[in-house]
């Protein structure tokens, strides 16, 4: 397929090719220029066209600086007129800059920052930012920050800014931002003549600049609205290529893959499910009736269920793979943990009652020699319904003798990479994934956007919740009372000790250390420990003992998110828990209050910062997991979820997924319209389409054009 492309490319070619050319190209850049802007990841002519600035000053929001108010924070725009460094010492120094803007003069004050001086040569015309102070009788602000609008030897030679919104692009001390402007500018007039990728008609309905425009307007916006709209634009354009990505994977699955179209749920599940000491919840129901409706379809079903540790995803995987077999066919569950699939194996085994008569196996790093060949064997010859493994076993390459469906857990999200590599050959089995991160809808239309999703947004009746308990170091011993009082009640109660960077060695040096203080802390009880330098045998014992309640209090590192399931548990207690992620918190606090009583989670926060205190308002407040994963989206900035690199997804320039969820969701439902009825984007006008979403994925074409 990218062959095609390429090929196709060739018959609209000029613009394409020219915009992936050397930099070279664009009048006025040299061998040092080249230098200078490929240090900023600037490498062909479309990243200089797509280098946005990261703000723009509008010129009638400025105060004058005759204007300005003491005491407030300002910007104000002049040229220098006197620049003086004193170096009083040999690392001491000040610097006074002085701009006047017609009306009066200010002044910049630098202490031992005497490198500024070279940049703010007399001449130069340049914003400064700050407040304002009345000092000596004249107006000064200390340490602004600044931005050089126009370089001194460059005043009275063609200016690119004269516009009442002046833009700032991201600079660096070689290549100042008046110098970027002014190639920009010149990229611009030589390649300003660029045909649109977006299709004309939703360029129509939508009333978006052309891209020529939109370009120019991002860079030398001619008004504020103006330059909003092009703004949209550019961010609808890239959400708008994400989504054909998106939309095209999806649609050629469905197109050219072979999958396995079961019948609808028989016999089997419904004495599965009268079999259950309960009823399903409706969210359960919900989900089970889509992903049944997906394994009907010809075409392998690439489902992701969602639903916080103990909304019921196994009891739900269960009746999908009781599915398949009904249908003739084997299924498996891939679980990241040797203990996660033991524990899938255990729940599976005691939900099934021993009237169905199924072979149910667990193959793990553990299964002796000659039992895993008998395993194998029967899943050869079809011997065998269910097999639970890890996935690494699954991975190696168990025959089957017909796979129907697999089934993966996954307690953290995966990338597209690791997506790709689950893919079988030849008839594809359905695959199921299961997640206990809370995935806002943002990302699952993103960064999942390839994946149907079904939500377990509802927890069995009967649970009894958990309180959450935000505490500063001070307010460690009301945490101890609270979980001395639950260890008489006879429950017990997990201590998460702080994530050590450092080493796993060091972490567990901590865990044991806490584990001594809490025994003088809690002289009656059984303390246990698990960290990840215990053996196999020892932290299977740990977990035994906890699980059946020899152990009342149990130390840990963050070995136990990976879940372990204690309903007798009532208290997590987390300590340094500035460390964790807002999710990992709340996948924590998921491990108590599952049973019938009432449960506490308590983080205990030192951290001083700002993002440590909205972090901890977030979990004190926040009791919804995808609520609380939109908050950490939003506290962390979404760059820590989407760089290319980690994700498989090309970066955003201009779209932000939260404030531009309406743009992602418009886009969205136009590509995949746009795909359905022309999947392979052949359509001529839909060949610079083609074209743009392979350029953009161009790491993941292989993610993108096989199955
Ligand atoms: P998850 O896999 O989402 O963490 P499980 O499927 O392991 O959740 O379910 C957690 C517990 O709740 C299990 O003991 C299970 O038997 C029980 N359970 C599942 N569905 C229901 C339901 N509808 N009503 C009551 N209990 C349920
Ligand atoms: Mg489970």
């Amino acid at each position: 397929m990218p062959e095609q492309v390429e090929r196709r490319a060739g018959e609209l070619g000029a613009h394409w090719k020219a915009l992936q050319g050397p930099l070279s190209e664009v009048s006025g850049i040299g061998r040092n220029f080249l230098r200078y802007l490929h240090a900023m990841d600037i490498e062909d002519v479309e990243g200089l066209l797509y280098h946005f600035p990261r703000r723009y000053l509008d010129r009638r929001r400025l105060s004058r600086i005759g204007d300005v108010r003491i005491g407030e924070d300002t910007t104000v725009v002049g040229t220098v007129r006197k620049a003086d460094l004193n170096r009083t010492s040999r690392n001491r120094s000040v610097l006074n800059v002085a701009i006047y803007d017609g009306s009066a003069y200010m002044y910049g004050i630098w202490f031992n920052q005497p490198y500024h001086a070279d940049r703010l040569q007399p001449g130069t015309e340049v914003a400064f930012s700050g407040k304002v102070q009345y000092r000596y009788g004249r107006l000064q602000m200390v340490n602004p920050a600044y931005d050089i609008l126009e370089d001194a030897g460059d005043v009275g030679s063609k200016t690119v800014h004269t516009g009442r919104i002046i833009p700032l692009h991201p600079a660096t001390q070689k290549m100042g931002a008046a110098m970027l402007r002014r190639l920009i500018m010149r990229a611009l007039e030589q390649y300003g003549d660029l045909p649109d990728h977006i299709p004309y008609g939703l360029r129509l309905r939508y009333g978006y600049p052309h891209r020529s425009q939109a370009l120019r307007e991002m860079h030398f916006p001619s008004s504020a609205g103006r330059l909003n709209r092009a703004r949209q634009r550019m961010a609808y354009d890239e959400l708008l290529v994400m989504q054909v990505a998106l939309a095209m994977r999806r649609q050629r699955l469905k197109l050219e893959t072979q999958g396995i179209a079961h019948a609808d749920p028989g016999e089997l599940i419904r004495s599965f499910a009268t079999s259950l000491p309960f009823r399903l919840t409706a969210a359960q129901e919900k989900a089970f009736g889509e992903i049944s409706g997906d394994m009907s379809e010809p075409y392998p079903m690439n489902r992701m269920l969602q639903g916080e540790v103990g909304s019921g995803k196994t009891v739900v995987a269960l009746m999908a793979l009781l599915l398949t077999l009904e249908n003739g066919h084997q299924g498996a569950i891939m679980a990241p943990t040797e203990v996660l699939a033991e524990q899938h194996f255990n729940s599976i085994t005691g939900l099934l009652a021993a009237g169905l008569g199924l072979r149910v196996e667990l193959l793990t790093g553990n299964t002796a020699a000659a039992r895993r060949r008998e395993i194998l064997e029967a899943a050869g010859s079809g011997g065998l319904d269910i097999l639970v493994g890890t996935h690494a076993l699954i991975q190696e390459g168990v025959e089957f003798k017909s796979l129907g469906l697999i089934v993966v857990d996954e307690q953290h999200r995966f990338g597209l990479r690791q997506r790709m590599l689950l893919k079988e050959k030849g008839v594809h089995p359905d695959t199921l994934i299961m997640t206990a991160t809370p995935i806002p809808r943002t990302l699952s239309l993103t960064l999942y956007g390839d994946l149907e999703v079904s939500v377990l947004d509802e927890l069995p009746a009967g649970r009894a919740g958990t309180r959450t308990l935000v505490v500063g170091p001070d307010g460690r011993a009301h945490a101890y009372d609270i979980i001395r009082e639950e260890l008489l009640k006879g429950r017990q109660a997990f201590v998460v000790c702080p994530l050590v960077d450092a080493s796993p060695a060091i972490e567990a040096k901590a865990a044991e250390k806490e584990a001594r203080e809490l025994s003088k802390v809690f002289p009656g009880s059984r303390i246990g420990l698990l960290h990840g330098q215990m053996a196999k045998a020892e932290k299977d014992r740990a977990m035994t003992d906890f699980r059946g309640g020899e152990v009342q209090l149990l130390v840990s590192t963050t070995v136990i998110e990976v879940g372990i399931d204690v309903p007798n548990a009532t208290v997590m207690m987390v300590e340094n828990a500035d460390r964790f992620g807002l999710s990992q918190l709340h996948q924590l606090r998921g491990r108590v209050g599952r049973g019938e009583h009432p449960s506490h989670g308590i983080f205990v926060f030192d951290g001083e910062t700002e993002e440590s205190q909205r972090r901890m308002r977030a979990i004190a407040e926040i009791e919804d997991g995808f609520a609380l994963a939109e908050a950490d989206l939003e506290i962390r900035g979404e760059g820590s979820l989407f760089g290319t690199r980690q994700s498989g997804m090309p970066d955003m320039r201009v779209a932000r997924l939260i404030r531009d969820f309406r743009l992602l969701k418009q886009a969205r439902a136009d590509a995949f319209d746009l795909v359905e009825k022309d999947p392979h984007l052949q359509d001529p006008e839909h060949l610079l389409l083609l074209q743009e979403v392979t350029k953009r994925f161009r790491e993941n074409l292989e993610w993108l054009f096989q199955a």
